[in-house]
């Protein structure tokens, strides 16, 4: 398989989507660093499936939206396997449901710290390791957007739509600015995902609550949205760059 013996990080990698795509990619032949926030339970289980499965896997910590920890975690990825391939930027956060009027500076701050200036410190430093510019050999990246980019999501969080809309228009950004080094950049824009992000976000009951909003009527599996990463960072997807891929049912 052309991804054999390929390195690829996901932020965000140990629990929900990130995870669903560290599995596939380690079944597709990648060598996967699994980064993490907090739980270090879930990422050490997920390396040890994907070992267990017959792969390569190690778990870095760190908060993406921290600059040190971003250049600590690319560093640990150089240190382990000399080389990335191919990098997801997965990790994001939601917060409480909330109009914008009752939103405060400490809450946008981390939305946006997380959500965007991560993702963008995190592409740069991918860039470094796989643009010809660089030295480079090459590599693809895929930007974990949302529906919620297009959507909005009024009277829930439209800092979150806000931040993935900033996610949208960075991928067109990057991709355009490193067409020409061997380097791709695509976003996926998911819809309503089974995972505990809406736990996370104080509605556990909210898929039940949009099931019947979506096109097709149901949310959509972790699995679905990484079929459609793992495609985009496959040489298959060779002349795909600056696209952004709703996998929401028709939502
Ligand atoms: P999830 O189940 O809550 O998992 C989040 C993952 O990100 C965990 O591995 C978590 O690590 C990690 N993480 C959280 N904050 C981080 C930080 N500051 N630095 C590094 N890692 C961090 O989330 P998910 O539903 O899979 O969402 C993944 C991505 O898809 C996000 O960008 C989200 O916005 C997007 N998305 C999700 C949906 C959906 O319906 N689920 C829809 C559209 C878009 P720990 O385990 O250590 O906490």
């Amino acid at each position: 398989m052309s991804a054999q013996g390929k390195v690829l990080l996901v932020t965000g990698g140990s629990r929900g989507i990130g995870a669903a795509i560290c599995r596939l990619a380690a079944k597709a032949g990648y060598v996967v660093a699994i980064n993490y926030a907090s739980n270090e339970a879930a990422a050490n289980a997920l390396v040890a499936e994907i070992k267990a499965g017959g792969g390569e896997a190690i778990a870095i910590k760190g908060d993406v939206g921290n600059e040190a920890d971003v250049l600590g975690m690319f560093a640990a990825v150089d240190a382990a396997f000399g080389r990335l391939d191919a990098f997801v930027n997965n990790a994001g956060v939601v917060d409480i449901k909330a109009r914008v009027d009752q939103m405060d500076a400490a809450r946008l701050e981390r939305m946006m710290r997380i959500n965007v200036i991560g993702s963008i410190l995190c592409a740069g430093e991918a860039v470094k390791r796989m643009s010809s510019l660089h030295g480079g050999a090459g590599g693809a990246i895929v930007n974990i957007s949302s529906a919620a980019a297009t959507l909005g999501s009024p009277g829930e969080y439209v800092d979150y739509a806000a931040a993935k809309g900033a996610i949208d228009t960075f991928t067109i950004g990057l991709a355009k600015e490193v067409a020409t080094e061997g380097v791709r950049v695509n976003a996926v824009r998911p819809g309503i995902i089974d995972t505990e992000i809406h736990a996370s976000g104080g509605q556990p009951d909210r898929i039940a609550a949009i099931r019947g909003m979506v096109p097709m009527k149901r949310e959509g599996q972790a699995e679905e949205v990484a079929h459609a990463v793992i495609w985009l960072l496959s040489d298959e997807a060779s002349y795909t760059t600056g696209s952004i891929l709703n996998v929401s049912g028709g939502r």
